[in-house]
C-alpha cells in the first residue's frame, strides 16, 4: 500500500506516524523548509522563536501520546497545575484534589471575586456537569454565560479569557458546544487534564521532528519544500504532483490548512460538499509579540495573565529555557489591537506590561508575528467536513475537520489519527 500524507503540520505527521506505527511506509510532503505548520520554529535576529507561543493541557491525549512514542525530548513540557493569575485583579489555582472538586475549590477560594462570583461561577460548572456538558442547541458562549448569570469580572477574567485561548474566537461569535466539550475533558475527567503544559523546545523540535525521525526510520519519506501542485485520481489510485514529478498512491490524506483544499482538490468533483463547507469558514487572527529585554528581567511565573489591555497571556521563556529576558505576549482572536501600527503596539504592550510587574527597561528589539489566519472562527453549530470524503482512499486531516475540538494542536493530532484509522480500517 503507498500513501500519501501532503502536509507536515501536527495533523499530517500525526497521521504518518499512525501509519508508520502499523508498518505502512509513508510519504509526506511539506511545502515548506521548517515542519510543524502553523506551530513552527522561527528564527530571529539569532533567536529560536516560534510563529506562535503554544500551551497544551493535561487533556491533549493523543498529541502526548505520540509524542511518547516517537521519542519526543524529555522534559520538553513544563507541567504545572492550572492556575490564572492576572497579577495584582485575580487568581485562581487549583488544588491536589480529584475533578471537578479540584475546580470547584478553585473557583471558591479564587482571589479577585466577591462571595456571590464564586458561588455563580461553582453553579455554573455543576449545572454543566447535570446536563453533561450538551446543549440542546449551540449558542454563543457569550449567551451561555447571561443564561448562567456570569457577572462582568467572571467573564473578564475567567471565562472569556479561557474562551479566547481555547477557540481563538470572540465570546459573542464563539460555540458554547465547542467551549463546553474543552471544560468537560479538561476539568470533568482527572485531575491531571486540566495541568497547563508549556513547551520548553520550540514547536518543531517538540512533535515534528522526532515525528519525521520516526516515520523515516520505518521506510518512510519526507519531502520538505515540496509543495503538492495536484490531486488527481488515476488508475483507481490517486497521482499526486509536485514541481518536479507525479508519483502514484493507493491512498492519499490531504493535511493542508483549510483554505488550501479548494485549489489543492480542484480536478475532484466527489469533495465539492467539503469545498462548500470550508467556503463558509471565516478566520481569526493571533499576535505573538517577542520582546527581548536585558537578560535579568524575569516575570514572578512562566506563564501570567494580563487584562485591561491589548496583551492577553505573557510566557516568559528566560524561565523555559529558552532565552534570559525574552518575554512573549500573545493576543488571540480578532480586536483593536490590529489596528494599529507594529510600533504603536509594541509599545502600548511594553506599557501594559510595565503596569502589571512595575517598571522595565526598554525592550531591544521587538518582533510581531502577526498570524492573519491562524484558526478557523469557531462559531455555533458550525459544519466541519469529516475525514472520510465520498472518494475512496481521500482522507482530510487538519484543525478544522469534523471533531469536538476547537482549532488546536490536539484537534489536529486527532484527525490525523482519525484519516490514518480509516486506511488501517480499510487495509
Ligand atoms: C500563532 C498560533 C498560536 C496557536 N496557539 C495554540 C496553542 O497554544 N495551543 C493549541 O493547541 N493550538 C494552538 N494553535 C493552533 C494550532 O497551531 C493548530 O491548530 C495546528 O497547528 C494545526 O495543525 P494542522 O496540521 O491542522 O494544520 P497546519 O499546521 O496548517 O499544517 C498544514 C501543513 O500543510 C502544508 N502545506 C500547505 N499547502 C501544501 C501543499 N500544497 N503541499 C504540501 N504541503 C502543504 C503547510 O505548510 C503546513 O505545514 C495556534 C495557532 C497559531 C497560528
Amino acid at each position: 500500500m503507498k500513501v500519501a500524507v501532503i502536509g507536515g503540520g501536527y495533523a499530517g505527521l500525526a497521521a504518518a506516524v499512525e501509519l508508520a506505527h502499523a508498518g505502512i511506509p509513508v510519504t509526506v510532503y511539506e511545502s515548506a523548509k521548517t515542519l510543524g505548520g502553523r506551530a513552527r520554529r522561527v528564527e530571529y535576529r539569532g533567536e529560536i522563536l516560534d510563529n506562535g507561543q503554544h500551551l497544551l493541557l493535561g487533556a491533549y491525549r493523543e498529541l502526548l501520546r505520540l509524542m511518547r512514542l516517537v521519542g519526543a525530548p524529555d522534559a520538553a513540557l513544563l507541567c504545572t497545575p492550572l492556575k490564572l493569575h492576572v497579577p495584582g485583579q485575580f487568581r485562581l489555582a487549583a488544588p491536589r484534589l480529584p475533578a471537578p472538586l479540584h475546580l470547584i475549590v478553585a473557583l471558591l477560594t479564587a482571589q479577585g471575586l466577591t462571595n456571590g462570583e464564586r458561588l455563580a461561577a461553582a453553579r455554573f460548572m455543576l449545572a454543566l456537569k447535570l446536563r453533561r456538558f450538551r446543549l440542546d442547541k449551540d449558542i454563543s458562549v457569550t449567551e451561555l454565560l447571561g443564561l448562567y448569570g456570569q457577572t462582568p469580572s467572571l467573564r473578564r477574567f475567567l471565562w472569556e479569557p479561557l474562551v479566547c485561548a481555547a477557540l481563538n474566537t470572540p465570546p459573542e461569535i464563539a460555540s458554547a458546544q465547542v467551549f463546553l466539550n474543552v471544560l468537560r475533558d479538561s476539568f470533568d475527567r482527572r485531575r491531571t487534564d486540566s495541568d497547563m503544559l508549556i513547551p520548553r523546545v520550540d514547536a518543531s523540535t517538540l512533535f515534528p521532528e522526532s515525528a519525521a525521525r520516526f516515520i523515516e526510520n520505518r521506510g518512510g519519506a519526507l519531502h520538505r519544500a515540496t509543495p503538492v501542485r495536484r490531486i488527481a485520481v488515476s488508475n483507481g489510485g490517486f497521482a499526486v504532483s509536485t514541481a518536479n514529478q507525479t508519483r502514484h498512491f493507493n491512498h492519499v490524506i490531504c493535511a493542508v490548512p483549510p483554505q488550501r483544499i479548494a485549489a489543492l482538490t480542484a480536478d475532484l468533483a466527489e469533495l465539492a460538499d467539503a469545498r462548500a463547507m470550508l467556503d463558509k469558514f471565516t478566520y481569526q487572527p493571533i499576535y505573538s509579540l517577542y520582546l527581548r529585554y536585558p537578560e535579568h528581567v524575569a516575570l514572578p511565573s512562566p506563564l501570567l495573565g494580563l487584562s485591561g489591555g491589548h496583551a492577553q497571556w505573557v510566557f516568559d521563556l528566560g524561565q523555559l529555557g529558552r532565552g534570559k529576558g525574552l518575554l512573549c505576549v500573545v493576543i488571540s482572536a480578532a480586536g483593536a489591537h490590529e489596528k494599529l501600527a507594529r510600533d504603536d503596539l509594541a509599545q502600548q504592550v511594553h506599557q501594559e506590561l510595565q503596569q502589571a510587574f512595575g517598571k522595565l527597561p526598554p525592550p531591544l528589539w521587538v518582533e510581531i508575528i502577526a498570524e492573519k489566519r491562524a484558526t478557523f472562527a469557531c462559531t455555533p453549530g458550525l459544519q466541519r467536513p469529516p475525514q472520510v470524503t465520498p472518494l475512496p482512499g481521500l482522507l482530510l486531516a487538519g484543525d478544522y475537520t469534523a471533531g469536538d475540538y476547537p482549532a488546536t494542536l490536539e484537534g489536529a493530532v486527532r484527525s490525523g489519527i482519525a484519516a490514518a484509522q480509516a486506511i488501517l480500517g480499510t487495509s
